[in-house]
């Protein structure tokens, strides 16, 4: 039989299998709710093979896998994820934040490595399972503004060292417990990488959110530490193009030499750089002209001067020369791990580029974006049913 006949991943199948000893949730505070190593009482399980398409998914009680020391993705890196959070409102309710977004990018991860495809719809579902079996009593009401992190996951199982295409694939689905996110208001700073340590490259699949992507970084992210920076800004080629910033991406606000103000970010022409939801929410907030939903979004972006968006290729040069024009007035990470984040001093060459803004604060467009995507993920800010917010 061909493909197209073989059974494709169906939420609507799950079966569950609830926990007969379910486990206590982390205390507010304590060590293991900043482990990241606690994870709620079930996960999501879907099993694919070559010959028999997907199996029925199943909602199960969260334990070890059990993996054949051949399996592809220990020796082959035929792995892939997306990172999501799902949200205990401040009005109570439980979202995520667009996560078709990350189920279509999941989708497009699988396709660089030759992991099975599926419908995106389909592993939202799952996700939407999962989190309404276990958001209840991992994210108690008591927990506003807290957030589970969420990992789908998609592994090669094959039991065979053949270097080739998969024949047999996992997929899985888990909530682990996180700290509510740490006080960034100091900024971070950054230590632009080397030219022997580049995350991505042209014909490369930096666009793709493969574990292959992540390990490669940890040598330089382990010296960027102990040399006290937070993160990499992630470098590439001989003019020093500005990618992204350890797992975010990079935005920075500057005057041009006319006198426009701009944001600018990467693009991803290239496919160096991942196309990240918070980066894309910020430039379409940007490009709607700062315009809320709601009267005290609306208000602070009235006090704000209009700014241009630009995703275009540019460089730690052109940050350098800016910051010595006295023109560098922001710049910040975005991703979902450390959200909003602003950077107050980017390390390059033996030198500090020094960012203005963030003695004390973020700047304000930061503010602005953090406060506006705050308000869609927490129900708050009178951003209670934007269409960005996906209720569980
Ligand atoms: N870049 C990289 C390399 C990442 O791993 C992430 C985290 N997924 C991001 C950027 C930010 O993407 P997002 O806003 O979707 O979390």
């Amino acid at each position: 039989s061909t493909a197209a006949e073989l059974p494709t991943l169906d939420a609507s199948k799950v079966t569950c299998t609830y926990t007969q000893t379910p486990r206590a949730v982390p205390v507010v505070g304590s060590p293991e709710m900043a482990s990241q190593k606690v994870c709620t009482d079930h996960m999501i399980q879907a099993q694919w093979t070559v010959s028999t398409g997907w199996q029925a998914p199943s909602l199960q009680p969260y334990g070890p896998l059990s993996l054949a020391p051949t399996a592809s993705c220990l020796h082959y890196a035929t792995e892939c994820f997306e990172g999501m959070k799902l949200y205990r409102g401040h009005d109570l309710k439980l979202r995520l934040f667009r996560p078709q977004l990350n189920c279509r990018r999941m989708l497009m991860s699988t396709n660089r490595i030759a992991l099975p495809a599926f419908d995106p719809d389909q592993l939202l579902a799952l996700i939407v399972k999962l989190c309404a079996t276990d958001g209840k009593k991992w994210l108690p009401k008591d927990r506003p503004g807290h957030f589970l992190y969420i990992r789908p996951t998609m592994i090669a199982s094959d039991p065979a060292l053949g270097v080739e295409r998969p024949k047999e694939a996992l997929l899985f689905v888990l909530l682990c417990c996180f700290a509510p996110m740490g006080d960034m208001s100091g900024g971070i700073k950054l230590l632009a990488s080397q030219d022997d340590m580049c995350r991505a490259w042209p014909g490369g699949f930096g666009y793709a959110k493969v574990g292959a992507n992540y390990g490669p970084s940890l040598v330089a992210q382990g010296e960027a530490r102990k040399k006290g920076y937070h993160q990499i800004l992630w470098l590439f080629g001989d003019d020093c193009t500005i990618t992204e910033a350890g797992a975010s991406n990079f935005f920075v606000v500057w005057r041009t030499q006319e006198g426009r103000l701009q944001l600018v970010t990467a693009d991803l022409a290239e496919k160096i750089v991942l196309d990240g939801v918070t980066r894309r929410s910020i430039l379409e907030l940007a490009r709607r002209r700062l315009t809320g939903t709601s009267e005290g979004v609306a208000a602070a972006a009235a006090q704000l001067e209009t700014i241009e968006v630009v995703e275009r290729k540019f460089t730690v040069f052109e940050i350098e020369k800016a910051a010595s024009e006295g023109r560098l007035v922001e710049a910040f990470a975005a991703g979902t791990a450390w959200f909003v984040a602003p950077i107050s001093q980017i390390h390059f060459r033996g030198k500090d580029i020094e960012v203005p803004m963030a003695k004390g604060a973020s700047g304000a467009y930061a503010e602005f974006f953090k406060k506006s995507l705050q308000g869609i993920m927490w129900g708050s800010h009178g951003m209670e049913s934007h269409e960005w917010g996906h209720v569980v």
